[in-house]
């Protein structure tokens, strides 16, 4: 790729080379009296903020990740991540980012939200990525490339060798989002950092980790790239009551394995049912914990379950998704219940 530091915006990288970097302050026994921070005294353990290194937390993920401390950046949810991707690497009005299409809404909000033009490229039919054609789409202002495998709203993975060729011939960075990579059994991009100095992987405690209330994204990168993160976040980004239940969470990841386990089972059962009925034309393969389902009329069914107090993800607008609902896998009681009132649903047209 090209030079890491050419790839950051101009305004960034200047005022990262004339200040410098934020350094925690010790911490510790010999640090008991804390005069600096115009804390107030009272109240613990709230009054204090919280460590802005996020140590313990980190620690914890890096040894199950399979990654080291230094290639993890903490976010609010990954979708303070995907902003500071366009903060950190894209000038407004100059730059360009490109992305598969149909996939995330983020990416293509936080494009417009940081003035950046957004280039989406097709999907394949079966929701393939043709890496010669996304490549093509790119320009010397193209300074992101996005991708995420498993995609949503379609729930397979993307092929192996197309990524690699992008991650392979792109100049500039690529961003894989494995937020869904949990439920798949195919190795994870995030264990392959050291081949790929221009990967950003993105993995969050919001879905698999059944912990979207805490707001936890975990960014994993070669450790240049995360130090770039690590100098523009907000400073103490991380919230305590975050932190916290984080580490208990990891304490407790077997009940997490536990439940991706009922939750593919779950999936099969559900996807084979839709197959089998009236109103669905065709499933999609999915590496997710959800799964596509074409329709023979997807707004009268949408409209049939909002009725009955069921919420699915309407997708039906996208590209590629005519006629489509995403159905996220619940528990196995709710997913009978859909099961159920779907079998008595009659179309009006
Ligand atoms: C849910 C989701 C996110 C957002 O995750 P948060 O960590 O909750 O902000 C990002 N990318 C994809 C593909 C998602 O499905």
């Amino acid at each position: 790729m090209t030079d890491l530091d050419k790839l950051v915006r101009p305004n960034i990288r200047e005022f990262l080379s004339c200040t410098n970097a934020r350094t925690e302050q010790p911490t510790g026994q010999f640090r008991q009296i804390m005069l600096d921070a115009n804390e107030n005294p009272y109240n613990k353990p709230f009054n204090r903020y919280p460590s802005d290194s996020q140590e313990e937390l980190k620690t914890q993920l890096a040894k199950l990740k399979g990654v080291t401390d230094n290639e993890i950046f903490l976010s609010n949810g990954s979708t303070e991540a995907i902003d500071m991707c366009y903060r950190i690497f894209c000038q407004p009005r100059v730059d360009n980012v490109v992305a598969i299409e149909p996939t995330c809404g983020l990416y293509r909000q936080f494009a417009a939200f940081n003035d950046v033009e957004y280039r989406p490229v097709l999907l394949d039919y079966d929701f393939q990525l043709d890496a010669i054609r996304l490549l093509k789409t790119c320009d010397r202002h193209t300074k992101l490339i996005w991708l995420c495998s498993p995609n949503t709203p379609n729930g397979n993975l993307l092929d192996t060798v197309e990524v690699e060729k992008v991650l392979k011939t792109f100049n500039g960075i690529v961003i894989i989002d494995e937020a869904y990579s949990d439920f798949s059994r195919q190795q994870p991009f995030r264990e392959r950092l050291a081949e790929f100095p221009n990967m950003i992987v993105l993995n969050t405690f919001s879905k698999a980790w059944a912990n979207a209330a805490i707001r936890l994204g975990v960014t994993c990168a070669q450790e240049a790239v995360i130090d770039l993160f690590n100098k523009v976040k907000y400073p103490y980004n991380i919230n305590q009551l975050t932190q916290e239940q984080a580490v208990d969470a990891l304490k407790h990841r077997y009940d997490i394995e536990d439940w991706i386990k009922i939750l593919l089972l779950e999936r099969q059962r559900m996807m084979k049912a839709f197959e089998s009925l009236a109103c669905c034309e065709q499933v999609y393969p999915s590496n997710a914990n959800f799964f596509l389902a074409r329709m023979k009329d997807a707004q009268g069914v949408y409209d049939y379950l909002t009725e009955k107090g069921i919420v699915v993800h309407n997708c039906f607008k996208e590209p590629l998704c005519d006629n489509c609902l995403r159905i996220t896998i619940g528990a196995k009681a709710e997913n009978a219940e859909i099961l159920g009132i779907l079998r008595y649903y009659k179309p009006t047209k």
